[in-house]
């Protein structure tokens, strides 16, 4: 039986007006488990009107300390509920039940993180030249946030999200990939029973006709976007049309640099957890290998015969290390780019096809791929692929790993691995990327901040410095003086 889910707007679950529907389908065995409503323009408009009066009235009553107990709250019923979510996470994007569950408490451990700040958001007196001026700063929350989300991660990604914007004291629309909308929509129930106002928090779910309504809308006040570049680069466009900010958090081609120094095998089962973990799909995915030549023959060696061991399976089984690949349209485009990589003469030394099974129900799994000798002007090497393709290109010394690092239109993520520890705060330096992880790969707090740079996007998402983006700075200056000026002579 399918779940027909419904849009949460002004605390009222709701039919889009056109009562138009689309399927949720399983990547695992392609089946519609649900169905989800397509918001019309009026929907979308409903939602933003919710979210300003909201955050006109109820919301801004609302003490730091009562948002915070909210947001804990939240976290609470998140962490309580985080089996049933993940398995409902798992069967809409085909993720493996091991990293959805652990996303679950990830995500609650998010809230918690931004709770602890709500009640802190203060500003700052401002020593004067004059002493008879007396400045200060207000910290204000910027009004309503649009938040935009992809399907590789629903809620952990919109928990970098909705916690800053709920912490700083916004209101929020959120709009979920048409992918992957059901947790979002079962988290808004979460939200619902934890005590937050209606309004304060409302889903709208659709394709992207639903995103470019939402970020041209007039009474927008900010956007955060997770997704793909050129998606990125139509919001931003639509943005500017209101001179509202945005934060974007887009695609990634990151390298992951193996020095003959390192612990070769730790490092290999970080290459491992950074291209085949969620089937590479993520945008952290450190999808170029680069590797010294000394020890180049040795690593894939390594990589090859730890990639044969990779337990492809029902992603609901806690045992499946790999599951299928997110959606036919995900799928068609891996097995097109591993095709390229063929045809522009990269050496393919592992899988490069799809995996048909009939255990498998002949879902969408495509075999660990790596491709060695790789060129990084190659299109492999140069295109965001979203899957399990890995390029391993060699370097002869840390100069030209990061020649070969920057060399590229991405700037998201990195690793380095090295026992040297001056070469591991140099390449921290040189690298072009937000994050540049040394000896782990894939590993995050929510107190460590995380963007990126170049066509990575911009804005920051974790750790205090989200809370920038929410927020906005209002200087205040008192003349304490009881001198009237000169009108003529002021300085602005
Ligand atoms: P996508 O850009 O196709 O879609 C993302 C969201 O944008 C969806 O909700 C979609 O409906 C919406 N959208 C589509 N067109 C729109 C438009 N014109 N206006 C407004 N919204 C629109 O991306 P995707 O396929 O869902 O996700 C994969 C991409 O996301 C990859 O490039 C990946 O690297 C990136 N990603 C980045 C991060 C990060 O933190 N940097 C995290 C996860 C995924």
């Amino acid at each position: 039986m399918t779940i027909d889910y419904l849009m949460l707007i002004n605390g009222r679950w709701v039919e889009s007006l056109t009562k138009e529907r689309f399927p949720s389908i399983n990547p695992f065995n392609q089946e519609i488990w649900s169905t989800i409503p397509q918001a019309s323009e009026d929907d979308v408009n409903d939602a933003i009107e919710g979210a300003r009066k909201a955050f006109d009235t109820s919301w801004k009553n609302v003490s730091g300390l009562e948002r915070a107990q909210l947001l804990m709250k939240l976290a609470d019923l998140l962490d309580d509920d985080a089996e049933r979510m993940a398995r409902l996470e798992t069967t809409d994007n085909g993720k493996v039940i091991r990293e959805t569950k652990n996303q679950m408490h990830f995500a609650a451990r998010n809230y918690r993180f931004f709770a602890g700040y709500a009640d802190k958001l203060y500003g700052e007196v401002i020593p004067m030249d004059n002493p008879l001026l007396f400045d200060y700063t207000l910290r204000e929350p910027v009004g309503v946030a649009v938040l935009i989300t992809s399907w590789n991660s629903p809620i952990s990604i919109l928990a970098n999200k909705l916690a800053p914007a709920l912490a700083a004291g916004n209101t929020v629309v959120i709009k979920p990939s048409e992918h992957t909308s059901a947790t979002t929509l079962e988290l808004g129930k979460l939200i619902q029973k934890a005590g937050f106002p209606d309004g304060v928090v409302n889903i709208v779910t659709g394709d992207g006709r639903v995103g470019n309504l939402l970020t041209q809308n007039p009474n927008v006040n900010m956007i955060s976007f997770t997704g793909g570049t050129e998606t990125g680069k139509l919001i931003s466009r639509n943005a500017s049309q209101n001179l509202i900010p945005v934060s974007l958090e887009l695609g990634g081609k990151s390298p992951n640099i193996i020095f003959e120094d390192a612990d070769i095998n730790a490092a290999v089962i970080g290459a491992v957890a950074g291209i085949f973990g969620a089937s590479g799909q993520t945008c952290v995915a450190g999808s170029r290998l680069l590797v010294e030549r000394s020890v180049y023959d040795e690593v894939i060696q390594k990589m090859i015969d730890k990639s044969k061991t990779i337990r492809l399976g029902n992603p609901i089984d806690p045992l499946t290390e790999m599951g299928p690949v997110a959606n036919k349209s995900q799928y068609d485009r891996i097995l097109s780019m591993i095709n390229t990589g063929k045809t522009e003469g990269c050496k393919l030394v592992h899988g490069g096809h799809p995996v048909l099974d009939n255990e498998l129900k002949n879902g969408y799994f495509i075999a660990p791929t790596i491709f060695i000798d790789v060129n990084n002007n190659s299109t492999i090497a140069q295109e965001e692929i979203f899957g399990p393709v890995l390029s391993v290109i060699p370097f002869e010394d840390q100069e030209e790993a990061i020649q070969i690092a920057n060399d590229s239109r991405y700037g998201l993520a990195s690793g380095i691995w090295t026992s040297n520890v001056k070469r591991v705060h140099r390449l921290a330096r040189e690298i072009q990327a937000g994050t540049v992880w040394v000896n782990t790969y894939r590993t995050s707090a929510a107190q460590a901040p995380f963007g990126g740079v170049k066509m990575s996007g911009y804005g920051r998402e974790r750790g205090w410095h989200a809370l920038l983006d929410y927020t906005h700075i209002k200087n205040v200056m008192v003349d304490l003086s009881d001198n009237t000026r000169d009108p003529f002579s002021m300085q602005m």
